[in-house]
């Protein structure tokens, strides 16, 4: 299937790694315009810029999703520059994880206001506009763990469950205005977030994983285009889950 998203401008959070990175790719490569958020990793940043810099199309800023004030400074930005995305992608996302008994508040909280809060807080100023514009499509990126749960990861689970909720609630909100929002859950897909897994236990991961390999970004990516295209259109408040079968 190619996608064709000529006239249309995506924000990427966590654009500039992984499954955002891919999926900014794919994104740029149908055409649309792509604002990609990070974190605070320059490196990487600065390595997407350089390789999509001829191309145009691509703007790069770093934004803490978690940050409210930055987030809504972020909005209003892009309103005075008359810049109107259809479509937001909420991916960004991070792991710290410890049993329960021994998890630190802080990394705690942290996760939750990265995964879950950030996308609250990223949905609440982009559903404005689409609403008012009556289209829009909102794809937020869960986690097998949000529906099973991991050892070392409840509050990682905890989010990524909170999330499909999210998404659950807000399309029910926003479905007549013409705005859809789904969800896409993957599997263990090879980039830098689990690339900390020691060997052996890869090497048990991937033998739960009846395709028997990790993912590709790109296969995640797929995936979320379809539910950002117009081609999507009815289907709503739905999980799409990209795990090779897991
Ligand atoms: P990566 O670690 O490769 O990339 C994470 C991205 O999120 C980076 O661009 C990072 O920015 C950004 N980010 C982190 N914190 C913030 C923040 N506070 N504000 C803005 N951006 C931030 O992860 P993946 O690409 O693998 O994961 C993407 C999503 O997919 C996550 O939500 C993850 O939970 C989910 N997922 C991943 C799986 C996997 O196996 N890889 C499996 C299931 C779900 P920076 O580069 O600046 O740090």
């Amino acid at each position: 299937m190619t996608f064709d998203f000529y006239d249309q401008t995506v924000v990427i959070t966590g654009g500039t790694r992984g499954i955002g990175r891919a999926t900014a790719e794919a994104f740029l490569s149908a055409g649309a315009d792509v604002i990609c958020l990070y974190g605070g990793d320059e490196a990487a940043a600065e390595d997407m810029r350089a390789c999509h810099e001829s191309a145009g199309g691509l703007r790069i800023e770093c934004l803490d999703v978690a940050d409210g004030a930055a987030v809504q400074a972020f909005w209003r930005r892009l309103e005075d520059e008359d810049v109107r995305p259809q479509i937001l992608v909420n991916n960004a996302g991070i792991r710290r994880d410890a049993v329960l008994a021994m998890m630190p508040e802080e990394d705690w909280r942290r996760v939750i206001d990265v995964n879950l809060t950030g996308a609250y807080l990223m949905s609440k100023y982009a559903v404005q506009g689409m609403s008012n514009r009556r289209y829009g499509r909102i794809v937020n990126i869960t986690s097998p763990s949000g529906q099973l749960g991991f050892e070392g990861q409840a509050n990682y689970a905890a989010s990524k469950a909170g999330m499909v909720a999210l998404t659950k609630s807000l399309s029910r909100e926003v479905a007549r205005r013409n705005v859809t929002v789904n969800c896409v859950s993957p599997g263990f897909i090879d980039t830098d977030f689990i690339r900390d897994l020691p060997d052996d236990q890869a090497a048990r991961y991937k033998a739960t994983v009846p395709v028997k390999r990790f993912g590709k970004a790109s296969e995640v990516a797929s995936a979320i285009l379809f539910l950002a295209s117009r081609e999507s259109a009815y289907i709503n408040g739905a999980m799409l889950e990209v795990t090779g079968g897991l």
